[in-house]
């Protein structure tokens, strides 16, 4: 019987009651991802955003998701513990309906990518009272995406922002990662 391939899950876990607001998450994410490395820091450009509503004592850390070309037909809003949370506060989509998650010159969706090539999420390190903490496991793997679908994605976003803006966004990222 084939031995099915493992691949490794990795986990950042919030716990919003020990957010603070600070924002250092924003920052460091933001600036790990300037082009180049740390050249500057712009919480706009952060792949996490903190809903901060101090006067609520609402701190709520959302790590940016997949993009959607479509906004949702319906919101959701939670309440708990007595705190009533923003409609979408919990959502991680990069979509129509906000600027969260969004490249704020180019509008490009942005996605967290775990801080690729770090041996810990930057964000992880930089919170200094826990509310975000790493975890990796190993799982089987599922079937693999086929081509088709990942062309559908591709065609989606070619759609909302043109080849030439997604090009020019893979390049940058690419001499990120490089640099
Ligand atoms: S660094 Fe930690 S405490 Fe500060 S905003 Fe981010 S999650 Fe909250
Ligand atoms: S894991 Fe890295 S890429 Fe993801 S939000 Fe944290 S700092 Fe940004």
């Amino acid at each position: 019987m084939d031995e099915k391939k493992k691949k490794i899950v990795k986990t950042i876990k919030v716990n919003a009651d020990l957010c603070n607001g600070c924002r250092a998450c924003e920052v460091i994410c933001s600036a790990f991802h300037a082009a180049p490395k740390y050249s500057s820091n712009n919480p706009a450009r952060s792949r996490i955003v903190v809903n901060r509503h101090p006067l609520k004592d609402i701190y709520v850390p959302v790590y940016a998701g997949e993009y959607t070309a479509a906004e949702c037909a319906g919101r959701d809003k939670y309440i708990i513990d007595g705190k009533e949370y923003e409609e979408c506060a919990f959502c991680r989509a990069s979509c129509p309906s906000r600027d969260d998650f969004k490249e704020p010159d180019s509008g490009l969706p942005l996605k967290c990518d775990m801080c690729e090539g770090e041996d810990e999420p930057l964000c992880v390190k930089w919170c200094l009272v826990d509310a975000l903490t790493y975890e990796e496991r190993e799982e089987d793997m599922a079937e693999e995406e086929s081509p088709e679908e990942m062309e559908t994605g591709l065609e989606a976003l070619a759609d909302e922002y043109g080849l030439d803006k997604i090009m020019e966004t893979v390049a940058r990222m690419s001499a990120s990662k490089k640099g």
